[in-house]
């Protein structure tokens, strides 16, 4: 391409270039930047009350605010965080932001104040030695108590190693956060393990939760979640909520809160709840 454009052999690699190899290599150089230059963004996304409607919560997700292919989701670039290791630098960054803008939050005492907040953890990072005192750390420096924060690893990672992952939830357990297991029902549970884990939420994986209202399987299926999650001490809640019929059913099935695009779409902190205008308390 830079041949093609005239520009000369300095000219920049971009992704979608045709060397695969290459592009992974131009995609994570550039992440690295992303991350010591400010490009990365986190979203939030409430979480409700399946009872009373009201946010129980909000789940952080990261974006890349990238300087010419605009913003990007993350699956455009988690999985090379992830194959490379850079994820741990991203992880730490996600969690350290989304823990300030909780006390933000608590400090503006408006609607936000006194939130739960979620944050994604990868395979990769459940393998990192010193991840709980990582995380007591992050808490204690920002002021946040434990019990505020939750970490969501999905059932795949967790299951990919579950030896390692059982004694990393039970030191992430000991620093008093709650833990959930994502995607729930897409990778291969085994209960021996589940039994064991110390988690506090089951999430219902999205695609249980779009058939539920069309298909018998599903419903089964979302049923038998939240039975599991309550007979094994849990709250079960129900990601992908899209139709208002989708929550009706989940209320009537006892799941205990909702997320999807029903209730809110992820957004900037100040865009889900704008700042009181000075002089206003
Ligand atoms: P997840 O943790 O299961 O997050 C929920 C995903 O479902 C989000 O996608 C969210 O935007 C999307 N979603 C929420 N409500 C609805 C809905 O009603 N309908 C549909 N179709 N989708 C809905 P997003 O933000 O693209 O994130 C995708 C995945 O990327 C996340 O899935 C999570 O596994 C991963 N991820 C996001 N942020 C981080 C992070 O900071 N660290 C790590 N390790 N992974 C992250
Ligand atoms: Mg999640
Ligand atoms: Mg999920
Ligand atoms: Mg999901």
């Amino acid at each position: 391409r830079a041949k093609a454009q005239g520009r000369g052999r300095w000219a920049a690699h971009q992704p979608g270039d045709s060397d695969p190899a290459t592009d992974r290599l131009t995609l994570l150089e550039q992440l690295r930047v992303a991350l010591r230059d400010g490009e990365l963004r986190v979203h939030y996304q409430p979480r409700v009350h399946a009872a009373t409607g009201r946010t129980a919560g909000v789940e952080a997700l990261v974006r890349w605010q990238h300087p010419t292919r605009g913003l990007l989701p993350p699956s455009a670039f988690i999985d090379a965080a992830e194959d490379s290791g850079l994820i741990r630098e991203l992880g730490a960054w996600v969690l350290q932001e989304a823990v300030e803008q909780v006390v933000r939050w608590d400090r503006a005492g408006g609607d936000a104040a006194g939130l739960h907040v979620s944050v994604n953890l990868s395979a990769r990072q459940l393998a990192e030695t010193g991840l709980a005192d990582r995380v007591a750390g992050v808490l204690a420096r920002a002021g946040l108590p434990a019990a505020r924060l939750v970490l969501e690893i999905t059932e795949t990672a967790l299951m990919s190693s579950p030896e390692l992952a059982l004694r990393t939830l039970e030191q992430l357990g000991a620093v008093g956060v709650d833990l959930a297991v994502d995607d729930f029902g897409t990778g291969y549970s085994s209960f021996t393990y589940l039994k064991q884990f110390p988690v506090d939420e089951l999430k219902i994986d999205r695609s249980f939760v779009a058939g539920l209202t069309t298909g018998v399987g599903d419903r089964a299926i979302v049923a038998s979640c939240v039975h599991l999650a309550h007979a094994m001490g849990m709250i079960a809640v129900a990601e992908g909520v899209e139709t208002a019929e989708q929550r009706d059913a989940l209320v009537e099935l006892g799941c205990d809160q909702l997320q999807g695009y029903l209730f809110d779409r992820p957004q900037p902190a100040d865009v889900l709840f704008p700042p009181l205008p000075v002089g206003v308390a």
